[in-house]
C-alpha cells in the first residue's frame, strides 16, 4: 500500500521502519521544525502542506490508500488538518496517540486546558520547571514575579530574560537526573503538556517524590480518525486493511 505519514515522533520512525520491512511504499512528512532531524526509512517531505486543501492534494497526487497521523498529541492544527483531508478525499486516516499519562497515588497534579491558564495558576514566587515547549513561551516568561528553568530541545526564537535559564537538552530524561535536576534547582511548579509515553514522564515521578507541584495542560481535541495506541497496533490495522 501507498502509505504517507505524517511524523516527528519517536513513533512516526519505528512505523516507518515497520512497513518499509513489510514492503509498503512509506512516505514520512516531517514540520521541518528541528535541525538535522532523525530520519526514518522510506521517502521524507520535508515542510508544511498548505493547509487542508496541500494536504488533500497531496493525498491526491501521491494516489495514497492511508494517512496516518502519527504526529505528537500536542501538534494540534496538523491532526486536525489530517481530519478534513482525509474526509475530503476519502483516504482513511489511522491515528496513533499514546495513552496519556495518569496521576499516582499521592501525586499533587492541577489540571489546566491552555498554556495561558497554566501561566496564571503559577502563585508569585514559583520556582518552575517549564517543559512545554515552543508555543506559548512567552506568557509564562511575562511572568516576572517566577523564576523559570526553560528545558528545550532547539534554541527559541525570543531571548530568554533574567529571572529564566534556558536548558537545551534531549529526552530521554532519567528518575536520577530529574531529581537532581528539580532539587539543584529548588523547583516547586513543573508545567508539563500530558505528551504520554516513556521518553519523559521521569519527571512526574520525580516531582511526586520531591513534592513538586504539577500543572498539566490538556491534550487538544483532534477530531474522528481510526485511533490506536500503538505503533503494533497501527501495523496491524494497516495488515488488516491490507
Ligand atoms: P501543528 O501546530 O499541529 O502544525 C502547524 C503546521 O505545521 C501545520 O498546519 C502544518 O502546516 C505543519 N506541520 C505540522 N506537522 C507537520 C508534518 N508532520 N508534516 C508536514 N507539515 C506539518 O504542529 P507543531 O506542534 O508545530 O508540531 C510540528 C511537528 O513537530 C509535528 O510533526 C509534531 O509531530 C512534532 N512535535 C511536536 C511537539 C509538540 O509538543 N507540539 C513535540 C514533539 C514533536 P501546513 O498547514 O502548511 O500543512
Amino acid at each position: 500500500m501507498n502509505i504517507l505519514i505524517l511524523g516527528g515522533t519517536a513513533e512516526a520512525r519505528d512505523l516507518a521502519e515497520r512497513l518499509v520491512a513489510l514492503g509498503h511504499a512509506v512516505t514520512t512528512s516531517l514540520a521541518g521544525r528541528t535541525q538535522a532531524p532523525l530520519l526514518p526509512p522510506g521517502a521524507v517531505r520535508i515542510g508544511g502542506f498548505g493547509g487542508v486543501a496541500g494536504l488533500a492534494a497531496a493525498l491526491r497526487a501521491g494516489a495514497v490508500d492511508w494517512l496516518v497521523d502519527a504526529t505528537h498529541p500536542y501538534a494540534g492544527q496538523i491532526s486536525l488538518n489530517a481530519v478534513a483531508a482525509s474526509r475530503e478525499t476519502g483516504v482513511p486516516l489511522l491515528r496513533i496517540l499514546r495513552p496519556a499519562w495518569t496521576p499516582a497515588d499521592g501525586a499533587n497534579w492541577t489540571h489546566v486546558e491552555t498554556t495561558s491558564e497554566a501561566a496564571a495558576c503559577l502563585p508569585p514566587g514559583a520556582r518552575v520547571l517549564l517543559t512545554t515547549g515552543h508555543a506559548g513561551l512567552e506568557q509564562f516568561l511575562e511572568r516576572r514575579d517566577c523564576q523559570f528553568v526553560v528545558r528545550l530541545i532547539e534554541t527559541p526564537a525570543m531571548a530568554i530574560p533574567a529571572h529564566a535559564r534556558l536548558l537545551q537538552s534531549r529526552p530521554p530524561y532519567g528518575l536520577a537526573d530529574e531529581i537532581a535536576l528539580m532539587d539543584g534547582e529548588r523547583i516547586t511548579h513543573l508545567v508539563t503538556k500530558n505528551s504520554g509515553g516513556g521518553q519523559t514522564a521521569a519527571k512526574l515521578d520525580a516531582a511526586m517524590r520531591l513534592g513538586v507541584k504539577v500543572i498539566m495542560i490538556a491534550r487538544p481535541v483532534y477530531g474522528p480518525a481510526i485511533e490506536v495506541d500503538s505503533v503494533d497496533a497501527a501495523v496491524t490495522r494497516l495488515s488488516e486493511a491490507g
